[in-house]
């Protein structure tokens, strides 16, 4: 198993703490990996920053050559890559194989072709006897810090708009979930310069904060939670360096009386549990309309126990385990305060499975009020809260009375209300009769406590430069 840190294009030992590398699934240990040390830090940063000036220069059509380079060993090594993140975060072994990997390489692919057609202002006269254009050009030199949910999929929205934009980059992946991003260096040693991509391991503290407090970094990028986003920030003020912030959400689901339940339960069945809830975008706080709310608890109650929880590769499994333990006592505690509750109902789920692993019942709580914790608390587990409302105002204003501001969904038959609401909700994204589905080409991103900034699509891209105006005199 490959546990070296890629520094300046070469795979060297971490010389900082051991970290203990678990299978979620069985709470056993799968590798020890090092941390980098505060010199490796260091390192690290000198060599993007040597990097930068070459790649910056770079054409775009050569920075996309060696994207779709990375993209193709992505695909070849699909296999190897599926197994690695599937042992260590305990998710079913098809999925990771069938449903992130294509989506990983195409990140790759989308930004290598993308970045070679920007678009923007056209050049002219703006003031008599002067041309203006503008420029976009990279940042500079950006850390990226990435969370363990989907480990290799976070770091290819880091790493390619990043470097595609012309940008070198020191990526830290979390501490619980290092290994595919390992296997992604030894890839990027043969592929790119020296440089234009690190990758170094550890916690966040000292690790993350030695790099984003580093004053030659211009730019940080976190997806991870409102918490780290803000002791991030203070550790950007300093240097007044860009931030570009993915952090949590608590994704509502408004469903009117005329939905079509059967597709409804079908999408929540899916959405709001798939890979165990830990999805920032997870369909997990229902609006639900008076006429259809008994029928739409039943049909979900029984949708939600026919989920196959299990380990990677147990035929036909669709749910695994929650990361960690710490992680399970957190949804644990959360879903026994609402339980606590009388107008709340668990109507299944609602505890840890026996045995090994980090396992938690697929839960569905009907019932919640808008002012329950579990109703505004962001969970990161297979829970779903399931909320009545008398009218489509009070919708719309329980869905946009939250913190959070990334992602929802709007569940009807009749398209001009699905317009009217979706104008009013202050999220992302509003999908319409579904949820959760993304592509390359759209952006990724939120408002309020969910951050800012988009990954995917050409706003990703944006987000990674600079405009810069140049005006010449005739
Ligand atoms: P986390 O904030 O604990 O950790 C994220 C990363 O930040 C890790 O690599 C961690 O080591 C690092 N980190 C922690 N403290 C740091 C510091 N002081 N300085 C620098 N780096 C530091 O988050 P997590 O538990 O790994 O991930 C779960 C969270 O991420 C959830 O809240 C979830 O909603 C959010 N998330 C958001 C998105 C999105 O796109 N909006 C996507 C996935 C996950």
């Amino acid at each position: 198993m490959q546990t070296q840190l890629l520094i300046g294009g070469r795979l060297v030992a971490g010389e900082g703490d051991a970290e203990v590398i678990l299978d979620s699934a069985s709470g056993t240990q799968v590798a020890t990996v090092r941390s980098a040390s505060a010199s490796q830090v260091e390192a690290a940063v000198a060599a993007a920053e040597q990097a930068f000036p070459g790649w910056a220069r770079t054409p775009p059509r050569e920075r996309g050559a060696l994207l779709l380079k990375i993209a193709d060993a992505l695909d070849s090594q699909a296999a190897d890559y599926a197994a690695l993140e599937s042992r260590n975060t305990g998710k079913p072994l098809a999925a990771m194989l069938n449903d992130e990997m294509p989506s990983i390489a195409d990140t790759f692919r989308y930004f290598a072709g993308v970045c070679r057609a920007p678009q923007g202002l056209a050049a002219g006269e703006y003031l008599a006897g002067h041309t203006s254009l503008i420029r976009r050009d990279p940042v500079g030199v950006v850390a990226s810090i990435a969370p363990w949910n989907y480990p290799l999929m976070m770091l290819a929205w880091k790493i390619a708009p990043a470097i595609a934009a012309g940008n070198t980059l020191i990526v830290k992946p979390s501490e619980q979930t290092p290994l595919t991003a390992l296997k992604l260096a030894a890839t990027l040693a043969e592929v790119l310069p020296p440089g234009v991509v690190n990758i170094i391991c550890g916690r966040g503290e000292p690790v993350g904060r030695l790099l984003t407090s580093h004053p030659k970094v211009r730019m940080v990028s976190l997806t991870g939670s409102v918490a780290t986003g803000q002791k991030i920030l203070a550790a950007a003020a300093d240097g007044l360096k860009r931030t570009h912030l993915e952090l949590g959400g608590k994704a509502p689901v408004i469903v009117f009386d005329d939905v079509d339940v059967e597709a409804l339960v079908a999408g929540v069945r899916t959405f709001g549990f798939y890979n165990a809830g830990q999805d920032c975008t997870a369909a997990c706080r229902m609006y639900v309309g008076h006429k259809v709310y008994e029928r739409v608890v039943a049909d979900l109650t029984s949708a939600a126990r026919s989920i196959k929880m299990g380990t990677q590769e147990e035929a036909g499994v669709e749910m695994g385990p929650l990361i960690s333990a710490t992680h399970r006592e957190r949804v644990t505690g959360m879903v026994d305060r609402a339980r606590a509750a009388k107008h709340v109902t668990i109507t299944t789920g609602g505890k840890p499975r026996a045995g090994g692993g980090f396992f938690f019942e697929p839960t569905v709580i009907a019932g919640a009020r808008q002012e329950d914790e579990i109703v505004q608390r962001e969970v990161f587990g297979p829970v779903v809260s399931v909320t009545p409302f008398s009218d489509t105002d009070e919708a719309i204003r329980w869905a946009n009375d939250s913190e959070y501001g990334l992602a929802s969904s709007i569940w009807t038959r009749d398209i001009s209300r699905a317009m009217t609401v979706a104008s009013q909700l202050q999220y992302g994204v509003t999908w319409i009769n579904t949820h959760f589905a993304s592509v390359n080409e759209m952006p990724h991103g939120g408002f309020k406590r969910s951050g800012y900034g988009k990954d995917m699509s050409v706003y990703a891209l944006e987000d990674y430069t600079v405009v810069r105006h140049l005006m010449i005199k005739l």
